[in-house]
């Protein structure tokens, strides 16, 4: 089984893209299980039509410690397994503890057994602030290989150089690597070469370049992903081709994080040139 974790700046489309990708490696019939580890609690919208089961944090809460593995997961589109961690009470508590929380229920309740036959688990991953619990599922060896959404957005680059620095710190230890960065387009100018120049300096690869398109907020406001909402859209086909390269990836590296001076001057050079 691969443990993948999709990092990124909040709102840059983790959640979004990770449901859409995970449609595509269920087309291929994959066994994935998508574990949201968001407060927000809408890493799995998609794949269940907006049904939204109870936060493991929720019912732990509820029911104390007599939880029922099918108390907190649910199957979505095509078999996908969905679980959300949910978050702590606003203002106490670490999100990061309620993640790794989650993950040990899941692995106690045994979600993860062979008998599960998953190939994937997939953690849709907060990742501003690396500095503070985000960082537990890489710390915990619980992800193994992650890939970070991009856009050519100065801030979205930051974060991800920072969750670079993240990953550098637990890589050596737990043995985490990148497996790349998806560049979800803003439509910034240059933004494909800057990020794959910024891919480069990073010691990484863009796996892909994913389009802005209205479809997927269509599909969004349907409760769907683009891939079961109009599979025959042109942006299906982008997230069957990313997740066909997931699929396929095999560099998998411990990432050479920039100076933000660096990091500043490489935004210069594209942006002028764009
Ligand atoms: P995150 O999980 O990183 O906070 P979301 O996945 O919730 O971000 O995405 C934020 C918004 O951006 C959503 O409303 C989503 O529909 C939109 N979005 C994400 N990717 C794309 C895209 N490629 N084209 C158009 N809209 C997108
Ligand atoms: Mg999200």
């Amino acid at each position: 089984m691969r443990k993948v974790a999709i990092y990124g700046k909040g709102g840059i489309g983790k959640s979004t893209t990770t449901q859409n990708t995970v449609a595509g490696l269920a087309e291929l019939n994959k066994k994935v299980m998508v574990v949201g580890c968001d407060p927000k609690a809408d890493s799995t919208r998609l794949l269940l039509g907006g049904l939204a089961q109870k936060s493991v944090l929720d019912t732990l809460r509820e029911e104390g410690e007599d939880v029922d593995l099918e108390d907190i997961r649910r199957a979505g589109f095509n078999g996908v397994v969905c679980v959300e961690s949910g978050g702590p009470e606003p203002g106490v508590g670490c999100a990061g503890r309620g993640i790794i929380t989650s993950i040990n229920l899941l692995e106690q309740l045994g979600a993860y057994a062979d008998s599960e036959k998953l190939d994937y688990a997939f953690y849709d991953v907060l990742g501003d602030v690396v500095c503070g619990g985000f960082a537990m599922p890489i710390r915990e060896g619980k992800a193994q290989e992650i890939y970070i959404v991009v856009s050519g957005e100065m801030m979205a680059m930051y974060a991800a150089n920072n969750i670079c620095k993240g990953i550098v710190k637990f890589a050596e230890a737990g043995g985490v690597r990148l497996g790349g960065l998806i560049c979800n387009s803003r439509k910034v100018d240059n933004e494909r070469e800057m990020i794959e120049a910024f891919a480069d300096v990073l010691g990484t690869q863009m796996i892909h370049f994913v389009p802005r398109d209205n479809m997927v907020q269509r599909a969004e406001i349907n409760r769907k992903t683009v891939i079961e909402f109009e599979p025959t859209h042109p942006q299906a086909d982008e997230y069957r081709t990313l997740a066909g390269k997931i699929e396929e990836n095999t560099m998998h590296v411990i990432p050479k994080p920039m100076h933000t001076d660096d990091l500043e001057k490489l935004l210069i050079e594209h942006g002028l040139a764009g």
